[in-house]
Order: structure tokens, then sequence, then C-alpha cells
């Protein structure tokens, strides 16, 4: 059993040997490169190659890289093709490449013609070469492709479609090198049937600075379609995108490719050939020779144009409309309007606004509806001042009736006398003409009463007029002169002029109840102290109106009271004259306020503003 023990031991050594130097060996790939690793369109198309390589392949990757340097410089690259396949065999001297990957068209044809130099049998992926570029040499079984095809008619049409108006078309690509030469017969070819639609202006022989002027000047409804330049018409290799910058920097017209490199940087977009598209295509088929698979077994399946893409921008300079696109077309780069930008923003702020506009509304109602009820408590408190003033005549109807009757008494006496001296013989013409002279006097101190009255008791609405404060307490006095003559009445109006804003007849009426509230306070006290002052001052900006009496005085705790609606300490009172008096005040802006006096007696305060100030 000893032996079964060393038999097991030595196999299980060689299977960790085995392992161990699987891991160790990674899978090596030689990468070749047509012109440069710069070139377009393979500068795009190289870099993800590698990362999908790496991320898919079943190994590491250990990645050999060389260029063909050879094929950038003109049409007759140099024959002698010996000493780089010299090289590539002396950069793996003892191993062999696990598999060769040619890059683009020219490096293609080199190792196709060389193949039987060139690791044989490790296996050979062609990478995006259009099929037509190598169909003339002969694929070893040990070979496969991920290429490209297409029909650049597609790219002249698809132009045209977009922009109908275009007469004249630069297609930018040289005959410079081995494969521009190819690909300008083949494209000359193709677009024949084109140039009878729109003039092509081919760049074939010139220089890069001379197309760059020729994109300067070119004419309005030019269009530039550019397949890649990788060598000028002077035979100066163009690395890079760096020519087709220059185009999209002069800005004359719009500008079309054929790979997508420069999405997004000035080209217009359409069907292209999508870099990362064929990368991972290769990709594919790359792992799939490392995993075993027979070269041969592998089915060519060529990549086509990707789908339609553009850019949103380039649409919007050239006036391209969406609706022109091809179905299934992609738009990129749209910039976002001012609302989806801003939208929280622009939200935010039109709620406010509307937050705002519904508060500024709903104060303006507000302020209406007050308004409105303002002038509806202006008019109430009109009419109930009316009544007020019935009232406060009611009060004064013995005093007015003593002051008519007086006259209309005298007016009888005087007419009495005179029917007696007309009776006598000879009437004493002088005598009669004094009486007739005291009927009249009479009479018109009776109409006087009547008048003032009547003026108190129209029934005015509420009109806010300029006036003078103290020429509306002189009326008031005046009519009280008129009716009654039981109370003393001491008038002390300032100097001053008070201007005022304010309502005649209300007014008046506040002053008529202090007085008359002053008159009824005196009732008990003796008829030679019953007097009632009035006296008017400028006190800062106000103009003040005082009416005292030397009567009872008000308790010093109804002092605020006595302006209450309904308070009265009178068995006929009604207790409103005061609360309208206040009412009235308020409505001029003005303070109305009661004190009792040291010498007895209480005093009424009334305070309006002056409406300018006197100088
Ligand atoms: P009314 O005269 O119908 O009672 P007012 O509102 O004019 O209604 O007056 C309310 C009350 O204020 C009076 O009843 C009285 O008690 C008191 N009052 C008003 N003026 C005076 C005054 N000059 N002296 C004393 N009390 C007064």
């Amino acid at each position: 059993m000893k032996w079964i023990r060393r038999v097991c031991f030595g196999g299980m050594c060689l299977l960790m040997l085995a392992k161990s130097a699987d891991a160790a060996d990674p899978d090596r790939v030689l990468l070749l490169h047509s012109f440069g690793p710069d070139f377009s369109p393979w500068n795009t198309i190289t870099p993800p190659f590698r990362e999908a390589l790496r991320k898919l392949a079943p190994n590491p990757i250990d990645l050999y890289e060389a260029s063909l340097q050879a094929e950038r410089f003109g049409k007759s690259p140099a024959r002698e093709e010996g000493p780089f396949i010299d090289y590539l065999n002396a950069l793996m001297p003892d191993r062999k490449p696990r598999l060769i990957v040619a890059m683009g068209a020219p490096v293609t044809r080199f190792v196709l013609r060389n193949r039987a130099r060139l690791f044989p049998s490790s296996p050979l992926l062609i990478a995006t070469s259009d099929v037509r570029t190598y169909e003339d040499l002969a694929l070893t079984a040990n070979d496969t492709a991920c290429p490209t095809i297409y029909d650049p008619t597609v790219h002249i049409d698809h132009l045209l479609r977009l922009l109908p108006d275009t007469d004249h078309i630069v297609v930018a690509m040289t005959g410079a090198s081995a494969t521009e030469q190819f690909w300008n017969d083949l494209f000359q070819r193709a677009l024949q049937r084109s140039s009878r639609r729109v003039t092509l202006e081919w760049f074939t022989h010139l220089a890069a600075d001379d197309m760059v002027k020729r994109v300067a000047a070119l004419p309005a409804h030019s269009a530039i379609f550019y397949p890649t330049i990788r060598v000028d018409g002077r035979g100066v290799p163009q690395e890079g995108d760096a020519l087709l910058l220059r185009f999209i920097e002069e800005d004359r017209a719009p500008i079309f490719t054929h790979t997508d490199s420069l999405f997004g940087h000035g080209i217009v977009g359409g069907p292209m050939f999508s870099s990362h598209e064929m990368a991972d295509a290769c990709a594919k088929v790359a792992v799939r020779l490392l995993n075993g698979e027979t070269p041969g077994d592998i089915k060519i399946v060529p990549v086509g144009l990707a789908a339609p893409r553009y850019d949103w921008r380039q649409l919007q300079k050239w006036g391209i409309k969406d609706s022109l696109l091809p179905p299934g077309s992609e738009i990129f780069f749209r910039e976002p309007t001012v609302w989806e930008r801003y939208s929280w923003q622009i939200a935010l702020t039109l709620a406010v606004i509307l937050a705002q506009t519904g508060l500024i509304s709903a104060m303006l109602s507000e302020r209406r509806r007050r308004q409105l009820a303002e002038v509806q408590s202006r008019q109430r408190m009109a009419e109930l001042a009316r009544v007020m003033r019935f009232s406060t005549a009611g009060e004064l109807t013995a005093l007015i009736a003593h002051e008519i009757n007086q006259p209309l008494g005298a007016i009888l006496t005087n007419a009495e006398t005179a029917q007696a001296i007309l009776k006598s013989p000879s009437p004493d013409i002088a005598e009669l003409n004094e009486i007739v002279v005291d009927i009249l006097r009479d009479d018109r101190r009776a109409n006087e009463v009547i008048r003032r009255m009547r003026s108190l008791l129209t029934k005015a609405p509420f009109e806010l007029k300029s006036l003078d404060l103290n020429e509306v307490a002189r009326e008031t006095i005046e009519f009280l002169s008129a009716i009654g003559r039981q109370v003393g009445l001491v008038s002390v109006i300032t100097p001053d002029a008070l201007p005022i804003i304010g309502d005649r007849i209300q007014l008046q009426q506040v002053i008529l109840n202090l007085v008359a509230n002053g008159i009824d306070a005196m009732k008990d006290t003796s008829t030679e102290n019953r007097i009632v002052s009035m006296r008017t001052s400028r006190v800062e900006k106000f103009a003040e109106l005082s009416v005292s009496d030397l009567g009872s005085g008000i308790p010093e705790d109804k002092l605020k009271e006595v302006f209450e609606p309904f308070f009265t300490s009178k068995a006929e009172g009604m207790g409103m004259g005061l609360s309208i008096a206040r009412t009235i005040i308020e409505a001029h802006n003005g303070q109305i306020w009661a004190e009792n006096q040291a010498r007895g007696g209480a005093v009424f305060h009334i305070r309006l503003p002056l409406a300018t100030l006197p100088d």
C-alpha cells in the first residue's frame, strides 16, 4: 500500500505544481496597432477594449503592445517588414502569445501577409477592420475577426435628411496612406450618386492647415463629413482628433463623423460607430479565444453603425428639427429648461407670491369690509346723532317755547297798544313807528330761534370740511344765547386760529350736549351760580375746547363710565348723549374726557388734531 500512497502523493504534488504554474503564468496578449496607439478611431476603441478584456478574461492579462509605425509614412509603407517581424518575435523569445489582436486594417494586412512567421499557432483576432480592407488576403484556421461593415452613403443621405438645404458637403479624408487611399476610392465610388444632388468637396490632397482654411471659408448651406484623417495630403501624420477639433473650432458648418470619438464635443451626431460597442464586441471574442475556442469555429459577426445619437446643442445651433431625426434616435446633452433647472426655487417663489397675493387680497377685502362697515357705522351714527338732536331739542323745548313766547307776547302787547293808539282821534305817528320797529325786532328774534332750531335738526350726511373750532364754538354760543337766558354762559375764545377737519353740525351737537348736561347738573345750584363756561385753546398740535359748570360734578369712579351707552343718572335720561359725543369725536380722530374741578362742578374736554399748524 506504500506505493499507492507514494503515487497519490506524487500526483497531488504534480497537480499543485500545475496549479501554481497556471497562477503564475498570465495570458500573454499581443496587441498590434496600425499607426500608433493614439490614432483615430483606435485611440478611443483601445482603452475600453483593454478594460473589457481584463475584466472578462479568465486569467490575468499580460499585454504586449506594438505599433506598425511604417503605415503612417504615406502610401508606400516600407516593404521590408522583416525587422518588425523579428522585433515581435524577439519580444517573446521563448513564449508565444496566447492571443494576437490586430487593431485596424493596416496591421491586419501586415499580419495576414506574414502569418506564417508571426506565431502561427497563436490565435489571431482581427479587430475593428472593415471586412473589405482584408478580403483579398486568406485567413488561416487559427484566425477570426470582429470586423466592421458599413455603407458610406448612409452618412450623406442622413446628412441631407437633417439639413435638406445643404448644397455643399466636404468629405474630410485624404488618400495619403494605403488604407486611406482604399477608403478614398471606396467613398468616391459610393458617393457618386450623391454628387448629383450636392457638390462634394474632397480634401484628398490638402495639407492639414489648408483644410482648416477651407473649412473657415465654407459658404452657407455647407456641411462637413469627417470619416478620419490619419495622414494629411502632405504625408504628415495626424494623431488623435486634433484636426477634427480645429474644424469644430472654426464653427462654420455642421460636422458629422463616422465614429463617436468626439460626440459631445461639437459634432452633430447621427448613425456612428460606437467605440464602446466595438471594444466590447472584440473583447468578447478575445475572451472566447482565451477560453480555448477554436478561432475557425467562431462565427464572424460584423459590427454595424450604432443607433443614431444626437447632441441637442448642435441640433439647436444648426436649426435641425427633432421631427427630422430618424426613428429610434436618442438626444443627449439637452440643456435643462429654466423650470427643470430651478423647479423648486420657482415653485417656492410662486408659492410665496400666491400666498402673498392671497394675503393681500384677503387684506384688501378685509379693508373693503372695514371701510363699508365704517361708512355704515358713520351713517348710523349720523342718524343716531340726529335722533339725539331731537332729544336735545326736546329737552330744550321749554326754553325754546319761552324764547318764542316772549317775543310773541311782546308783539301782541305792541300790536294791542298800536290798535289803541290808532283808535284815538289824533294818533301819535312817531310812537306807532316805534311800536312797529319793536314788533319787527321781536319777530326777527322769534324767527332766529326757529331758524337755528331747524339747522340743528337738519338731516345732513356726515361730511368732513375745513373748519375753525372757534367758529363752531361761536355759532353754538349764539344758538344757545338765542334760545335761553336762564343760565349764564361765559366763553373765552382763543385769538389763535384752530383749523380742523370736521363735520360742523355734529361738532355743534357735541358742544350743545355738553352745555345741556352742564345746565342739568346745575338744577340745584343757586341762580347766580348757574354758569356754564366754554373755553377754546391750542395745545401743541391740537385744538381744545372745554365746557365746565358749577354743578354737582361726577363721582370719581364714574368719570369714564359716563361715556358708556345708556349710562344716566337722570330720571328721564337716555344715557346716549356722551356716548354719541365720544363716537363723533373719535370719528374726528380726537379725544373726549371728563374731570371734576377743584372749585366744584365738572369739566369736559374735547381735543381735535389741528389741520395745519398756524404760523
Ligand atoms: P343723559 O344726559 O341722558 O343722562 P349723557 O350721556 O349725556 O346722558 O350723560 C350721562 C350721565 O353723565 C348723566 O346722566 C350724568 O350722570 C353724567 N353727566 C354728564 N354731564 C355731567 C355734568 N356736567 N355734571 C355731572 N354729571 C354729568
